[in-house]
């Protein structure tokens, strides 16, 4: 008989699974545990929903029940894991024991904040990395009854795509970062300051290159200081500063892990035998990718060995599409840094081609017009796990 299967997380990772696995094999059974309420929706979605007036309810495509009931399976919402006994294939929840057969840790990251928020500031500095923090943020806007002074700390994909979508949506957008360009990790610092020009002609205010020294309340307003003595006044803060895999339950139950994720190979078998980990708390033979593509492909590879054909997980040169609409962004950064980037265009549209000691390309990135060369040079691209 094959063994029930328990999946932990119902984000895209763990819902992702459950769909793949459910073409292949319709009947094993599969029990899934999340935290959250388990609403079925694109996370990429939250960072797009302001522009269009999206009320949070817009954004899932079916609650939990439907989940359950459209994919035969067993869906234990606002349930947290709490420990996991390898040595006897059982979870700890609360008080209750329950025993799995084969285990996915689908448990996702979780946000950074690289300094502390004080108490007055609850409810008024905020991380969207889920559903039920957009909700948050959503209503936090709201109950404002005006267009928001919004600062957002960190210019990385996420701050960026904020960014552009609430000031698109009305608000005022000040974008807050140590780097001296948006998207430091994505872009070569050129195509970053174009980006920079183009959230500023919009009407962004840009507080570039300077570091954050703390935040504190003044009446309404919440006060980021600045290291060069200046600050930044807003209504709302949105941090911006960085995931980090959720490792701590799989770190107690002794499985390898490290600040990159939890280790597996590329059938996503992490060191306890019948234990998976799929998705941004997994590093998949040394690589954490947190972006939707690895994801799906890692959900099709670990359906098809958990239905008894082990498939080796492969990535492909896969390109970030940045949804920052003033000024559209591709990019697949280098595995390591570039012998020299190649850099042509002008005006917003730029390619930058990342190229090795040898002349081989392995990475490029493109902005404005020429982001419709992504399909011709990812074809050209090394993969990240080949
Ligand atoms: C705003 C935003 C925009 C993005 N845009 C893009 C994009 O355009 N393209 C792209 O490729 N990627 C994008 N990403 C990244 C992408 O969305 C993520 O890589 C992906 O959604 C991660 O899914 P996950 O299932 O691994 O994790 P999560 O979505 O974090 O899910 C983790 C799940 O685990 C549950 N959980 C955790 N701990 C426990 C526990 N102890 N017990 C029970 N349940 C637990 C949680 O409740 C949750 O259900 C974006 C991310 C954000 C935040």
């Amino acid at each position: 008989m094959i063994a029930p299967l328990t999946i932990i997380g119902s984000g895209m990772a763990g819902l992702g699974l459950l769909r793949q696995l459910r073409s292949l094999d319709a009947e094993r059974p599969v029990t899934l545990i999340t935290a959250d309420d388990g609403d079925d929706y694109s996370k990429p979605l939250l960072s797009t929903g302001f522009a269009k007036g999206l009320p949070p309810e817009r954004l899932a495509a079916r609650d939990a029940l439907a989940v359950a009931d459209s994919m035969n399976a067993l869906v234990r919402t606002h349930t947290r894991v709490e420990a996991i006994d390898t040595a006897t294939r059982t979870l700890h929840l609360g008080k209750e024991r329950l025993a799995y057969g084969e285990l996915v840790l689908a448990t996702g990251a979780t946000p950074m904040a690289p300094f502390p928020v004080p108490e007055a500031l609850a409810g008024r500095v905020m991380t969207v990395n889920n559903l039920g923090d957009y909700r948050a943020f959503h209503a936090a806007l709201s109950r404002l009854g005006r267009p928001a002074r919004v600062a957002i700390v960190g210019a990385g994909l996420v701050g960026c795509e904020f960014a552009n979508d609430l000031l698109a949506g009305g608000h005022r957008v000040t974008l807050v970062a140590p780097e001296t360009a948006p998207l430091p990790r994505l872009l070569p610092e050129p195509l970053g300051r174009a980006l920079g020009e183009a959230f500023q002609e919009a009407g962004m205010a840009l507080c570039l290159g300077r570091g954050v020294t703390g935040l504190g309340a003044e009446g309404s307003d919440a006060v980021i200081g600045l290291d060069d003595g200046e600050s930044v006044v807003a209504d709302l803060v949105l941090l911006a500063t960085g995931l980090r895999p959720r490792t701590a339950l799989a770190e107690a139950a002794g499985l390898e892990v490290s600040a990159a994720g939890i280790h597996t190979d590329r059938l996503l078998a992490t060191s306890a035998p019948g234990v998976h980990a799929l998705g941004d708390v997994a590093c998949v033979d040394g690589v954490n990718a947190m972006y939707v593509q690895p994801l799906q492909a890692g959900a099709k590879a670990l359906a098809r060995t958990l239905a008894g054909t082990p498939a080796p997980v492969r990535y492909g040169p896969w390109p970030v599409l940045v949804k920052t609409p003033l000024l559209p962004v591709v990019s697949l950064p280098p595995a390591s840094p570039p012998a020299r980037w190649r850099i042509e265009g002008e005006a917003g549209d730029f390619s930058a081609l990342a190229e090795s000691e040898d002349g081989r390309l392995i990475g490029f990135a493109l902005t404005g017009s020429c982001v419709r060369r992504k399909v011709e040079l990812a074809r050209a691209a090394p993969a990240l796990l080949g």
